[in-house]
């Protein structure tokens, strides 16, 4: 392959900037994370680096970069010529020294002494000052960050402000957007990265995490769990579920959020530079979100899990069962497989004896494993949550083969909902900004009406079809007695159905996000785009974002297209059957 074919072409460039040595002060963290999120959304996107400058500015229409640098002056220079001839700038977490370009100044600290005097936004909350502009449309309540770059408007226009921790207002802008020639350089001040990797993952988890004072959470229980780690507000982020007085959701995925707004940012410059973007939509068949159904088989009881197989058969879903050590007997675990639900597996590390660590982890896998007749199972969900540590757990996954977790999760009621910020799979990152190869895909409540009130089931499906995520319910075999239960599964299940939804295993969900990750674009031409995939991938939907009066082939036809509204955009959109050794040829003219 000569060096031109490996260049995807994309109008959209991205130029990530390298991490800060050791003990200097820095406004963004986790910044390669921008590529994850970026092929998350399946965006067609070019990486840059800075020896690709000024050159690589000829075919970009849209940049962005990540991180606060001081570029060379000649880079300086030929970006500062590029926005003026048209280009948008869209900068994370610093300006990279050019404030007069963002149309900003730096708020000064207020205090220079050894290891201070550097300005720094900290943590706080982004309020919507311009509901007019796309980039913030849908956000309703403040936007929790973490870090970024501290400047006051000067001479931009302010799309949103910040609130500080306490979310009393203050002056500083977090979202400007500043007119310049003819093009514009837009900033996003918080660190967009390391904002969505501390909400998703939360912190290392040593010790009890902070009960809510409202006494619905009580997280001081003395079992380490994914929800001790987690960083969201128990007052500013969570808001009243309808129908279950008294009771406080994480009803809005504040990650999901944050990603929001960086897409929407983007596809605004798309429009307003007349540039054409591309895109493989999350799902297939143009899917608004899917829905996924696991359960945890504690105790293993016989009478309970053929009830819940008839419950599945009517609901006619397949399901995910994460099973315990050591299993139900042979012929049940024959009538799920028969049945043609997934087998997972149900790390116990809480139940007296058992351990938290490889050795333990591996054990019970391979019991499960034997149970299953030597097949091993490929997601896995931690018996009550349990987590210990920050991300060594993924690391046992992967070296032993599970694609998909879904530990990280709600195990009291009052932190129902999205308090890791995300409905979406995704892959997570190590200190080091290493990406695991496992999935993780949160677990935002457990069994409606015995863990949690019914009520949460609308809010919950509402949530993923507004963000395309997953809507993933957990059902215990063990309450599936309870009254009331068997009916809740069904109800969510004809529910989610309403909504356009697909009901799907998580080795559906892993596979299918693994394969995204894989596609590729390459270009030689300015209007022409092939696009491949190493797997197949069945009604494959693509998204573009289209100039007025352009028009897009496929594989030199007009493909069959229709209109969709995605994140407040109009997208022409259309369905592709990608296959190993064969690329297809888009083209917009
Ligand atoms: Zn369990």
């Amino acid at each position: 392959m000569n060096q031109l074919s490996q260049k995807t072409g994309s109008p959209l460039g991205v130029w990530v900037f390298p991490p800060k040595r050791a003990n200097l002060s820095r406004t963004t963290g986790y910044q390669e994370y921008l590529y994850e999120i970026l092929k998350q959304a399946g965006i067609w996107y070019e990486k840059l680096n800075g020896e690709d400058f000024p050159s690589a500015l000829e075919h970009i229409r849209i940049l962005v970069t990540a991180g606060d640098e001081e570029i060379p002056d000649k880079v300086a220079s030929s970006l500062r010529a590029w926005v003026n001839n048209g280009g948008c700038w869209i900068s994370i977490g610093g300006v990279c020294g050019q404030h007069d370009l963002f149309g900003v100044k730096a708020d000064p600290p207020s205090w220079k002494g050894w290891g201070s005097g550097i300005g720094n936004l900290g943590e706080g909350y982004l309020t919507v000052e311009d509901k007019d502009h796309p980039a913030v449309a849908g956000l309703k309540r403040p936007l929790h960050y973490f870090n970024g770059v501290p400047v006051l408007p000067d001479g931009c226009r302010v799309v949103a402000k910040s609130l500080d921790v306490h979310q009393q207002p203050t002056d500083r802008a977090l979202i400007t957007e500043h007119t310049t020639g003819t093009g514009r350089a837009v900033l996003i001040a918080p660190d967009l990265t390391g904002t969505i990797v501390r909400i998703q993952q939360g912190t290392a988890i040593t010790r009890d995490g902070i009960p809510a004072p409202d006494g619905s959470a009580a997280l001081s229980d003395g079992a380490l769990k994914s929800d001790d780690g987690i960083v969201l507000d128990w007052i500013f982020d969570r808001q009243p579920v309808p129908g279950a007085p008294g009771l406080q959701g994480f009803l809005d995925p504040a990650a999901d959020q944050w990603r929001e707004i960086l897409l929407r940012t983007i596809f605004d410059a798309g429009v307003k530079t007349r540039t054409p973007l591309m895109l493989l939509w999350y799902w297939p068949r143009n899917l608004p979100a899917v829905g996924h159904i696991s359960h945890d088989t504690d105790s293993n009881e016989r009478e309970k899990a053929l009830r819940l197989l008839e419950v599945l058969a009517e609901a006619k879903i397949h399901s995910t069962w994460m099973h315990i050590a050591p299993g139900y007997t042979p012929d049940i675990m024959q009538c799920i497989e028969q049945a043609g639900h997934e087998s997972g597996f149900h790390y116990d590390a809480m139940t007296e004896g058992t351990r938290f660590c490889e050795e333990e982890f591996l054990e019970q896998l391979q019991q499960i494993e034997k149970a299953l007749g030597g097949r091993r199972p490929r997601s896995n969900k931690n018996h009550y949550l349990r987590w210990e540590g920050d991300t060594e757990f993924y690391q046992w996954c992967s070296r032993h083969g599970i694609t998909l977790d879904q530990s990280k999760g709600s195990s009291k009621t009052g932190e129902i909902g999205y308090q890791f910020g995300t409905c979406h799979p995704y892959y997570p990152v190590g200190p080091d900004g290493y990406l695991f190869n496992v999935l993780e895909m949160i677990t935002p409540t457990q069994d409606l009406e015995v863990f949690a009130p019914k009520a949460i089931m609308e809010p919950i499906l509402q949530v993923v079809t507004r963000h395309y995520g997953v809507a993933h319910f957990l059902f215990h075999p063990s309450h599936i007695l309870t009254e009331g239960v068997d009916q809740a599964l069904l109800e969510a299940v004809n529910r989610g159905r309403q909504l356009g939804l697909e009901w799907w295993t998580a080795e559906q969900i892993s596979r299918w996000q693994y394969s995204r990750r894989k596609i590729t674009w390459t270009s030689r031409d300015d209007n022409e785009v092939n696009i491949s995939c190493p797997e197949k991938m069945q009604d494959a939907s693509l998204l573009f974002l289209l100039p007025e009066n352009s028009k897009v082939s496929v594989d030199e036809k007009d493909p069959a297209r229709e209109t969709i509204k995605r994140w407040g955009f109009t997208f022409q959109t259309t369905v592709l059957q990608l296959e190993p050794e064969r690329s297809h040829r888009i083209k917009v003219d």
